[in-house]
């Protein structure tokens, strides 16, 4: 069994970006930006957002976070979100999910100039997605695809089965296996005998968060397992929705929890504000 490492990945990615980042500012250019709004105070949100300012300093890249306490309007937050737009110094605009209720997720998202929707989520970005149109592709399933590059696994003719459809993993991830000519098979909590399904799959990717629901039965001999969970099992301890130990054996490769698709999903939020750095020129 490989293990599929997140951290090692997802540092190399971000050593390309720090050598980018050097090479501008040795040429005096203008450095890559990317502003983080949090709104409210979810526990899991600061500590996502601390993790992705993180990222920016590591890399050399400019960061800024934009706190507003919960009782923030939508209206104070399209302004935020429109004076960032016009802002020539930014390039990449991340609104932390989820909002508090006042405030309509969908309306803020679409308001985010998708050109520096380095969330992907815009839906403008999921329409170049559909149309395998280059655009800005959301973090986790980009980050996914990153990890099966690093290994050498060509996706080309295999089997792939996406267990969860949510609109920021599941669905977006099918999309990108597709375009690198998978057979793609989207499971959900309507499929019926579950295990059949994915004990198909050449590649399983399992993005339902049960904590460890994904025991030995559900995979097939040799599969290539990435496991998208951030669950807590009986003990509160972080875990994946795939039963790691029981299923290690048999499988190709597998990314743990944590240390696997969580680090990647930081490396391409980098990756895609220098590529919004990029397109905009
Ligand atoms: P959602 O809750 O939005 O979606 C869960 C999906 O799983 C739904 O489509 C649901 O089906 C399906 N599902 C739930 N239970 C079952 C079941 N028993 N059998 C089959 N399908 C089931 O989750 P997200 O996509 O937002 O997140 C999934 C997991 O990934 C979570 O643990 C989350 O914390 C984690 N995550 C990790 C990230 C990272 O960076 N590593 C980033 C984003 C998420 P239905 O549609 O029918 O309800």
């Amino acid at each position: 069994m490989k293990l599929i490492n997140g951290k090692e990945i997802s540092k190399s990615i971000k050593d390309e970006i720090k050598a980018e980042v050097e090479a501008l500012k040795a040429a005096g250019k203008r450095l890559p930006k990317l502003v983080v709004v949090l709104v409210g105070d979810n526990q899991a949100s600061q500590v996502y957002v601390r993790n992705k300012e993180r990222g920016c300093q590591y890399t050399g890249m400019l960061s800024e976070i934009i706190r507003r306490d919960n009782n923030c309007t939508q209206e104070e937050l399209l302004k935020i979100i429109d004076d960032l737009n016009h802002d020539d110094h930014v390039d990449g605009i991340l609104v932390q999910l989820p909002l508090p209720k006042q405030i309509d997720e969908q309306a803020i998202i679409e308001a985010i100039d998708p050109t520096k929707d380095v969330d992907g989520f815009h839906p403008r970005n999921i329409a170049k997605l559909f149309l395998n149109e280059e655009g800005l592709v959301p973090c986790t399933p980009a980050g996914m695809m990153a990890m099966l590059d690093a290994i050498g696994y060509d996706l080309d003719g295999k089997e792939v089965c996406v267990v969860g459809r949510s609109n920021i993993v599941g669905k977006p991830v099918s999309l990108l296996a597709l375009a690198r000519n998978a057979t793609v098979t989207i499971a959900h909590s309507h499929t019926k005998d579950l295990p059949k399904v994915t004990s198909r799959a050449d590649v399983l990717i399992a993005a339902i968060g049960q904590p460890k629901f994904f025991t030995k039965e559900y995979i097939k001999e040799g599969a290539v397992v990435l496991d998208v969970g951030m669950d807590r099992d009986e003990n509160n301890k972080l875990c994946g929705d795939v039963d790691f130990e029981d299923v290690k054996d048999k499988c190709h490769a597998i990314t743990p929890v944590p240390g696997g698709v969580g680090p990647m999903t930081i490396a391409l939020l980098l990756k895609n504000t220098m590529k919004a750095y990029k397109m905009r020129g």
